[in-house]
This record gives C-alpha cells, structure tokens and sequence, in this order.
C-alpha cells in the first residue's frame, strides 16, 4: 500500500513537472535566448578544452616518438661500435696467438738445445737459460691471459650487442603501440575539431540571434522577459504545409536508435528523403530568427545537422519555430520575412555532408514554444517508406 502511495506521488509529480515545464514554454522571451546563448557559450568553452587537451596528447606522443626514434639511432650507432670493437679484438689476438706461437716455438728450442747453448755462452749460460726460460714461460702466461681477457670482451661486446638489439626491439614495439594510440587520438582531434566548429558556429548564430532580438526589443520598448510573439512583429499564418514538392518519409519524430550515432536519443523532427539540392520552402510566412552556417558543410564529417534555418511563426495567436537542418545551401538571411513559397535553401544531407546522416535528406522539425512537438500533428504526412507529391 505504501509502495502504491509513493508510485502515485511520483506520477503527479511528473504530470506537474510536464505540465508546468510546457506551460512556461509556450512563448519564447529575450531572456530564454539569453539563457540560450549562455548554454551555447559553455558548450563552445567545453568543445574548445576538449579540443585542446587532444592537441596536447597528440604533441606529447609525437614527442615521445622522436624520443625513442632518437633512442633507436643511439643503439644502432652503440652496435656499430660494439661491432667494430670485436673485429679489432679477433685482429689482435690473432696477433698474441702468433706472438705466443714465436715464444713457445723459441723456448721448446732452449730447453732441447740448453745444453749446447751452455758451451756456447759458457760462463754467464746457464743461469742465464734460466732466466730466458722463466721469461719466456712468462710471456706465454701473459699473452695467454691477455688472449683470455679479449676473449671476455668480445663476449662482452656480443652480450652488449644483444642487448641493445633487444632494446630496439623493445622500442620498435613501444612506437608501434603510441603509433596506434597516435592515429586513434588523430581521428578523435578530427571529430573534436568539428565538434568544436559546431558549437563556434552555434554560439555564434545564437549571438545574433540575441544581438538582433535585442535591437527589436529595444526599439519597441519590451522587457527582457516579454515573449517574443508580443513584442516583435511576426507575420500570421494559417497553418503549416509541407517544405518540399516530393520527398518521401525516411524516419519519424520521436525516441529513436540514431543510425549513426549508434545510441537512442530524441529525434526532434521528421526526415525527408530528397535528392540533394532540392529546393526547401519555409512551411509558413513567418521571419528568419536563426541561421546557423557550419563551417564547412560539404565536408565529410562536419557536423550534425548541418546548415540550419530557424523561422517564427505566429499561429492562432501561438509562437511556432520551423527547423531545417542538413541543408546544404541558405538562401535567406537574418530576420528576412518569408511566405510559404519563400525558398529557405537547398536540401544536403547526404553522407557527405555531415556524419549524422546516411542519406541525402531534409531534417524538418517545427518547436511550439521552446518545445519540439511532433511536426505530423501539424502537417499531413504519409506514412514512413511513403512518398509525397504536393505541399498539401
Ligand atoms: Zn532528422
């Protein structure tokens, strides 16, 4: 039972919240695009730190890559020496070893010949065979540890060899692994870049938007909080029509999986399929309050939606917002005053011109307030995979 209460409150809760939010937002004032514009700000602050960060990590990897690159050509250049060195070493053992061969083969005759050589050196010889022998037997010795000795060092060369080529490896490795994370962090700098150009390009258009709001508001003595409906002069209209001659429905307003975007999210419109270059009609007489104009909007990947056209309406006495998004030309300005034939621009869309389509279409949402609403509450439109042939 308690449960049940609580299921209860929460529901009116959010019958309240629904019903007050869409209450309040009926009419659009100066201040809510001021609050707008505030929001577009911090999206562009964000867009631009993001943006910033990637440009760092890409600049320490590169970095970090020439780092390594350098390191590389420091054991390389270490083998080559390491390689020279043995080649000397075998050079001068071979030369102990024929040195040692001298002095072996020069004391075997001393010690088979001592006794003849005592009558020839008579008086000092004996001691003195002696003494050459030890000598000799030393040498040997000597050379033999010097021999010895190189041997070590030409082992120690092939160890340091070995280690430095284990080391490359290594580094080989290490390059290809930030090589991968380098061109990873590339393609996201490429998709900050462009998120970046879109919320410049949002930012700015809503600074207009503001700027000449804030020119009509002045002029006609309204407060900042005065809806825009009662305050500025936009023009009457009937009711809404389709914005193309022909086109066919390809998917509805409503929750959806976003096809590209690979998540569900609310898809505040309806889309047309229309080939691109398709002239797009406002829906209604009403007044050009928003132009948002990508940076480069026949460049793959930029952006999602595109060149956009916002105009106002007055309906029934209510402020209505039409949207088009995707368009791959504008031909209309800031506050220019439109009819239902007025060309707003041409239709894009297609895969090539932003990554939030498959398709060459027309992105059309209309706004009741500063709501989207369901364009088809407004308009006849056949059903989806359905096309059309007139503008009513
Ligand atoms: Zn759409």
């Amino acid at each position: 039972m308690k449960k049940c209460i609580k299921v209860i409150i929460v529901i009116l809760c959010c019958i309240f919240f629904v019903c007050n939010t869409s209450a309040s937002s009926n009419k659009t004032s100066l201040k809510d695009l001021k609050d707008k514009l505030a929001k577009d700000e911090a999206a562009l602050k964000t867009a631009t730190n993001k943006k910033n960060a990637m440009q760092n990590n890409i600049k320490n990897i590169e970095s970090d890559l020439k780092k390594i690159a350098d390191e590389i050509t420091g054991y390389e250049s270490s083998i080559e020496e390491s390689k020279l060195k043995v080649t000397e070493l075998e050079k001068e053992i071979a030369e102990k070893q024929k040195e040692i061969d001298k002095l072996l083969s020069f004391k075997q005759v001393v010690d088979e010949e001592n006794m003849y050589l005592e009558y020839v050196f008579e008086s000092k010889t004996f001691t003195d065979f002696i003494y050459r022998s030890s000598i000799v037997e030393q040498l040997g010795k000597y050379n033999d540890e010097l021999i010895d000795e190189m041997y070590n060092l030409i082992d120690e060369n092939k160890q340091e060899q070995k280690n430095l080529s284990n080391k490359i490896d290594e580094s080989e490795v290490t390059i290809d692994k930030l090589s991968a994370t380098l061109k990873k962090y590339n393609l996201t700098m490429d998709d900050l870049v462009d998120d970046h150009k879109d919320a410049k390009a949002e930012y700015e258009a809503s600074k207009k938007e503001v700027a000449a709001y804030e020119k009509l508001y002045k002029q006609n003595g309204c407060k900042e909080t005065t809806s825009i409906i009662d305050c500025i002069d936009i023009p009457y209209a009937k009711g809404f029509i389709r914005p193309l001659k022909s086109g066919t429905i390809t998917s509805e307003y409503g929750l959806r999986y976003h096809p590209t975007l690979h998540y569900y999210r609310m898809h505040n419109g309806i889309d047309i399929g229309v080939p691109t270059n398709t002239t797009v009609y406002a829906a209604a007489a009403g007044i050009v309050t928003k132009i948002v104009k990508v940076a480069n909007p026949n460049k793959k990947n930029s952006s999602c939606g595109g060149n956009k056209v916002y105009v106002k309406h007055r309906i029934d006495g209510k402020e209505y917002t039409s949207v088009y998004m995707h368009l791959h030309s504008i031909s209309v300005k800031l506050n220019d005053y439109v009819t239902a034939s007025s060309e707003i621009g041409k239709s894009g869309g297609g895969e090539s011109y932003d990554y939030c389509t498959t398709g060459p279409h027309l992105h059309f949402g209309i706004m009741k307030g500063n709501d989207y609403v369901n364009p088809r509450n407004y308009i006849s439109f056949p059903k989806k995979g359905y096309k059309f042939t007139s503008r009513y």
